[in-house]
């Protein structure tokens, strides 16, 4: 039991207060394995600058976060989301992240659509792909939360990523968040079914018994109620050998010191996965 630090990355979203130059410094600091990495803080240090602390790190990729949302009313809208996630695909290759987390987005703004939402999204996503297969970078779906379906993504549970998968064929995977599929009855099912190498991630935080927001009162692994050291043994039990990425959108930990934050997440992988 326990995952080493060198096997954890710290999504930069778990210290937000940091640059991506004092992310890069402080994963390699307390011996974390890796880092995933949000755009906005790339452009601040510049892709060429960005790479070049990145590999005198040491520090795996384990994502980018991210191309989209997808999802437009508009087709000319439509067209700049593929416009800007073809750049995203470009960044995910120059930084060598292991992959490119795609965000669909919820529905197209005054639509009821639900099923066109979901066919408008594998028809983007094929598109996409040829990027992304062209420059040797796999995109990644992490279904979200169904609270989430309205705004942030209509992919939401682990089935409807694998089917989507399925149908697209080589170059996309699955990344199971903790926080968002850890409710679904067929969980571990659905971790089996993606086995087939297409497990490109998992994310751990924890579900907090009362969550404040849904957005960001993520927990602290091992602060609420997911077995995560079971679904630990579910994505290892599928042939998944990437990293553990500690992925926290939280006010409460945001306000603490940076240091204290992955320390303590380094500790709570060794200790309650
Ligand atoms: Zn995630």
């Amino acid at each position: 039991m326990g995952v080493p630090a060198e096997h954890v990355s710290i999504n930069q979203i778990t210290t937000r207060r940091w640059t991506l130059g004092q992310a890069i410094d402080g994963c390699a600091r307390h011996g974390a394995g890796g880092i995933a990495v949000w755009r906005d803080r790339l452009a601040e240090l510049g892709l060429a600058e960005a790479r070049r602390r990145l590999t005198a790190s040491g520090l795996a990729v384990s994502g980018l976060n991210r191309a989209g949302p997808l999802l437009h009313a508009e087709a000319a809208a439509r067209e700049a989301a593929l416009e800007d996630a073809r750049r995203a695909v470009a960044e995910a290759e120059a930084i060598g992240a292991a992959c490119l987390m795609v965000l669909p987005g919820g529905l197209p703004e005054g639509s009821r659509d639900l099923p066109a939402a979901r066919r408008m999204l594998e028809e983007m996503l094929g598109r996409l792909l040829e990027a992304a297969r062209a420059a040797g970078v796999s995109l990644a779906l992490e279904p979200l939360h169904p609270q989430y379906a309205a705004e942030r993504s209509m992919l939401n549970t682990l089935a409807q990523a694998n089917t989507l998968i399925e149908r697209l064929g080589p170059g996309i995977g699955l990344v199971v968040d903790a926080y968002h599929c850890w409710w679904d009855p067929a969980l571990g099912q659905e971790i089996a079914r993606a086995g087939d190498g297409r497990l490109l991630g998992f994310h751990v935080c924890d579900w907090l018994v009362p969550t404040r927001d849904p957005l960001l009162d993520r927990g602290m692994p091992g602060d609420g109620v997911i077995d995560l050291a079971g679904m630990r043994s579910m994505v290892e039990a599928a042939g998944y050998t990437g990293l553990v990425e500690v992925e926290l959108f939280s006010t409460r930990w945001w306000e603490e010191d940076p240091d204290l934050v992955v320390r303590l997440c380094l500790e709570r992988c060794a200790t309650r996965l």
